[in-house]
């Protein structure tokens, strides 16, 4: 692939603020030369790539800005694959603007959000979906979003995708060829192996398409719903999680009445929590539109916390909460509350009767609350496989499924033995998605929207 130098651009790609140092990234045609007229020290032009130089760099009254250290990286070996100087300088505003004054004197451009990955995916660098990544990369701020994005960024699903894509673009060209021989009854196209490489596209799709209820739910935060009637414990519960005093705990029944919602880490695992009203068939107006939220929260739910008062409720009761829950299919767990109310014998018993469904807890005093975070972190990691890809990017997403669609249109048209234009449009629908999901494909409009998410500098 030929390397496209363009304009140079600059941008401070450190973040804005006062701190120790600041490094301003320069690249494009000539980026080596315009840095070495504004410094003094050795003559860049003619050093290695990959060295570092220190020196001073001077406005043109010969007035020192600032001692600095210069990093060169000379095209193809740099991250845009263009001549790119990073410039560490102290981490002062003032500097900072200073030097980018003078780099723009020098027909420097600045550089728009995102511009430096955009040069490195024109580049190839890397696609699009790792392009993607390094956004999320930056913005990971727990340990498994910054995994997820870490496993994309190293090629993840797309180097695989692209393989396959090729062969298919084989077989959609062979049965193009059979639509120019119109009339005559030919078939380049095996349907067989079309149909085994439809299989093996789909085997690459369908995991990546499950992990998005993962992925989505690492990114945004596992929704977690905390649901039981009043009086069960759950603002109780919720301040023991949060360690701070977000619901309002009361003797009253009923008084959650508005849903709290809060974030709480477990293992690097973001959980959106969401407390609720009780679940119980509400008598006054207020509550019943807190009993109405709870439904609509639970649809919302991916893993239930259904929480009640060991010592008041009966195995009847929560048998048929559980059989509600069970119809939901998603994880849910019954947390038996106050078990300092209850003998240990009585307690055995329900652990019994629910088995491994049911954990008991102390809230107010947190006994065994380890014991049901640990539920929690183990339903979302019994859905990812440590060092697989989980698609987090709703572009992506939708692609892959579309692309799915396509070709089980492809496969139901081979079993009914559909005419070769009609597999040819599906063929060309699921190339077209895989394309663009890839960036084999891709179009101003979408590398502006990808790229104006960065932020200046990246
Ligand atoms: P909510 O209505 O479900 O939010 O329940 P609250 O959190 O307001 O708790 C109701 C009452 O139960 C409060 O008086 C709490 O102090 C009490 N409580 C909560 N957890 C426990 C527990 O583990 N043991 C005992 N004995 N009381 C508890």
């Amino acid at each position: 692939m030929e390397i496209l130098q363009q304009e140079p651009i600059a941008a401070l790609a450190t973040a804005p603020g006062i701190g120790a140092i600041a490094v301003i990234r320069v690249s494009g045609d000539h980026a080596i030369e315009i840095t070495n007229r504004l410094f003094r020290g050795k003559d860049l032009s003619r050093q290695a790539s990959h060295t570092v130089h220190f020196g001073t760099i001077r406005d043109a009254q010969n007035t020192i800005i600032d001692e600095v250290l210069v990093s060169l990286f000379r095209s193809p070996a740099s991250f845009t694959k263009e001549d790119v100087v990073e410039i560490s300088c102290h981490g002062s505003d003032y500097v900072i603007r200073q030097i980018l004054r003078l780099l723009l004197k020098e027909g420097v451009r600045m550089a728009q959000p995102g511009e430096f990955t955009q040069r490195a995916f024109l580049n190839g660098q890397f696609d699009l979906v790792q392009a993607e990544a390094v956004a999320d990369l930056i913005a990971a701020d727990s340990e498994a979003t910054h995994r997820a994005a870490l496993t994309q960024l190293r090629g993840g699903f797309s180097k695989q995708l692209k393989a396959l894509r090729q062969q298919l673009i084989e077989f959609a060209a062979l049965i193009e060829l059979e639509l120019d021989f119109g009339e005559e009854d030919v078939e380049f196209a095996q349907r067989d192996d079309l149909r085994r490489l439809v299989w093996s596209i789909q085997r690459v799709l369908r995991p990546l398409i499950e992990s998005f209820a993962v992925g989505n739910a690492i990114k945004q935060g596992v929704a977690t719903v905390l649901a039981g009637k009043p009086n069960a414990g759950k603002s109780t519960l919720l301040n023991a999680l949060l360690n701070e005093e977000k619901a309002i705990v009361s003797d009253i029944p009923g008084t959650t009445r508005d849903v709290i919602e809060d974030e709480l880490f477990i293992d690097g695992i973001r959980f959106r929590l969401i407390d609720t009203a009780g679940l119980r068939e509400a008598t006054d107006t207020i509550e019943a539109i807190g009993v109405e939220r709870t439904r609509q929260q639970l649809d919302k739910a991916a893993i239930i916390v259904y929480l009640f008062d060991v010592a008041e409720a009966t195995p009847a009761e929560i048998s048929a909460v559980e059989a509600d829950l069970k119809q939901r299919s998603v994880p849910y767990v019954l947390v038996a509350n106050k078990m300092d109310k209850l003998s240990a014998e009585k307690l055995n018993e329900w652990q019994r009767t629910f088995g491994e469904n049911l954990v008991p807890i102390q809230a107010n005093t947190g006994k065994n609350l380890t014991e049901m975070t640990q539920r929690l972190t183990g339903f979302v990691k019994a859905n990812t496989v440590p060092g697989c890809t989980v698609v987090t990017n709703l572009r992506h997403y939708e692609h892959l499924t579309q692309t799915d669609a396509a070709l089980a249109r492809v496969l139901d048209g081979l079993d009914a033995g559909t005419t070769q234009d009609w597999l040819a449009i599906d063929l060309r629908d699921a190339l077209r998605h895989l394309g663009e999901l890839t960036g084999e494909i891709t179009t101003d409009d979408l590398l502006a929207t990808i790229f104006s998410k960065f932020c200046i500098g990246k």
